[in-house]
């Protein structure tokens, strides 16, 4: 009998992390690496969180949490829900955590079973698979391709519920892709989500604010407010403030599920760091400016990547709506060969020809449940944009 539980099996540590691995391998053998994997905002903390933070060190207020968020991280929250959205949550109807990724890993440890089954539209978040198939459930990926710009389809929605189906797991703009649904898309799902009454939604909101060409974000419970009572809207700092190392998640929903949610943490995190919800506090309440600021920058990097990805031999993308990459397609690469000598025979391939060869990390398509593609991130310096896709372009030249 192995120490490891059975559950260790059920799911893969996070690619991202693997890729970041072999990329330090090759920098400390003294390779330049261009880093084309972020995913993350590069901004500075905004200066009024960073100063709460001060505020709250100085008044020494820094004890145990309670385990849902402070009452005033609770209201943040819900200006937030209400402001951006027109959505009412209770306070008790709010619940925060260290990070979207532990709102999204409570929810579904609270409710998934043996037996359950949660539709995930893919290309999609490598972790969303994983934390379902950790719970215990069981993952229905529905492959939404490039022709309908990796959006489902409400047909594709309603081929993939049985009275198993449990959640819709739902992120828009997209990790990897950008995809952001027009409220006319979302209206047409949540169409066929009102013939199921089952099936509840879990919106993963976490790129709301990159959004693009002055698209207009919208969520599933302001879009139709039927499903209300059975969606929970999930969102974070880290994207929308440039905040990924504070940790700091929230989330409005049916108040059996957030309690829920919030019993599972009061046996592991408990409270999210004072210090956190302090900072979150004051990047939701405070100027959203910088938001519009933020979001202006990316737009400028992502055209610049656009314009060296799409003149790539072999590779095709589309201008992603919202978040911070490019979902590129290398159908064109694969079956070549390398100087080298090796033959591209999957994304996987191309991704390690890329890094080996002129040294850009990118991420493989495959890790996102669409193939051949990669995930470029545009969240890099100028520079390295425009060096990073000159490279690329170099390394897809030179394929017989
Ligand atoms: N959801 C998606 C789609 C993401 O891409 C990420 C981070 O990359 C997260 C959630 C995690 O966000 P947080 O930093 O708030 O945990």
């Amino acid at each position: 009998m192995g120490i490891l539980a059975p559950r260790m099996n059920r799911f893969k540590p996070s690619p991202s992390q693997i890729a970041s691995a072999r990329v330090r391998e090759l920098q400390a053998e003294g390779r330049t690496i261009i880093k084309l994997t972020a995913g993350e905002p590069d901004f500075a903390t905004p200066d009024h969180a960073k100063q709460a933070v001060i505020d709250l060190m100085d008044r020494n207020e820094i004890w145990y949490a309670p385990i849902n968020g402070t009452q005033q991280m609770r209201e943040a929250a819900q200006l937030k829900f209400k402001r951006d959205h027109g959505l009412h949550y209770d306070l008790d109807q709010i619940t925060a955590s260290a990070g979207t990724k532990q709102i999204l890993f409570n929810a579904l440890m609270a409710t998934v079973g043996p037996g359950d089954e949660a539709i995930i539209p893919a290309p999609h978040w490598a972790s969303y698979p994983d934390m379902v198939q950790l719970a215990g459930g069981t993952p229905v990926i529905v492959s939404c391709g490039q022709n309908n710009q990796f959006k489902m389809r409400p047909e594709q929605l309603e081929e993939a519920i049985t009275e198993k189906t449990k959640w819709l797991i739902f992120c828009s703009p997209s990790n990897p892709t950008g995809a952001t649904y027009s409220p006319a898309e979302m209206r047409a799902l949540a169409d066929v989500l009102l013939k199921h009454p089952h099936v509840h939604i879990l919106t993963d909101d976490v790129y709301e604010h990159l959004i693009y060409d002055g698209r207009e974000f919208s969520t599933f419970a302001q879009v139709e407010p039927k499903l209300y009572d059975r969606t929970i809207t999930c969102n974070g700092i880290s994207k929308a403030y440039s905040m990924t190392g504070w940790r700091l998640g929230f989330a409005g929903g049916p108040k059996e599920i957030i309690d829920a949610m919030a019993k599972l943490q009061s046996q592991s995190a408990s409270g999210v760091s004072a210090v956190a919800q302090a900072a979150g506090i004051a990047a939701i309440t405070g100027p959203q400016e910088i938001v519009r600021e933020h979001t202006a920058n990316l737009q400028r990097r992502r055209d610049l990547m656009f314009e060296k990805l799409s003149a790539a031999d072999g590779l095709s993308c589309d201008l992603p709506e919202g978040a911070m990459y490019i979902f590129c397609c290398c159908a064109g690469a694969i079956g070549k060969r390398a100087p080298d000598g090796r033959v591209i025979e999957n994304d996987t391939d191309f991704a390690l020809y890329l890094l080996d060869s002129v040294g850009v990390a990118v991420v493989q398509g495959v890790a996102y449940g669409l193939s051949p593609y990669f995930r470029a991130s545009f969240v890099a310096p100028e520079e390295d944009i425009i060096k990073g896709g000159d490279l690329i372009q170099e390394a897809c030249a030179a394929l017989t």
